[in-house]
């Protein structure tokens, strides 16, 4: 069983916060799995490419026994069954869930890599993994408060 698996979420198409809802509904049922917490729901202004809506953004802490590459195809059957299409790199979509951290694991191979590498650039990841961790330190040895301090302060506001 490993914990202090977290996994960023996030949608702008298709009543985010739904999609948001239903997803950890959905990692709640995975196999050998359960969703221990979830942050607060934050609106992020978009990244990527182009005119898109703004996000819903938010993260949840798993514990599984899934290995790491399991729980990827786990988690890209759920972006599918929610109607994810991947055309645009960082184009909209209507759900995006992302393996930030699996405890302690380090991975890098070309399909997945863990940590997650862009997530001290990312303050719509960092705020709500604050949330639930703050006192978080990275495998890599950075500190959760470290990368926050350093984070680009893009536009993020808690939802109620
Ligand atoms: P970003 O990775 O910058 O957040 P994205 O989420 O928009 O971008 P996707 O199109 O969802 O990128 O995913 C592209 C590929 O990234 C996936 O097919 C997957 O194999 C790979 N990937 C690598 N590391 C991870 C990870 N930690 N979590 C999820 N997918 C990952
Ligand atoms: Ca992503
Ligand atoms: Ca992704």
């Amino acid at each position: 069983m490993t914990d202090g698996v977290f996994i960023g979420l996030g949608s702008n198409l298709d009543t985010p916060e739904q999609q948001l809802r239903t997803a950890i509904g959905a990692m709640g049922e995975l196999p050998h799995t359960r969703v221990l917490r979830s942050s607060s729901f934050y609106l992020s202004a978009p990244v990527g490419p182009g005119d898109q809506p703004d996000y819903i953004n938010a993260v949840a802490e798993l514990e599984t026994t899934l290995e790491p590459e399991a729980l990827l195809d786990a988690l890209q059957t759920i972006e599918a069954a929610h109607g994810r299409e991947r055309s645009v790199r960082w184009g909209a979509r209507t759900l995006d869930l992302d393996i930030l951290l699996f405890g302690r694991e380090v991975t890098d191979s070309e399909r997945l890599q863990v940590p997650h590498p862009r997530i001290g650039e990312r303050n719509f990841v960092l705020v709500p993994l604050a949330e639930l961790a703050p006192a978080l330190t990275l495998p890599t040895g950075e500190s959760l408060q470290e990368l926050l301090k350093h984070c680009p302060r893009n536009r993020l506001q808690k939802l109620g």
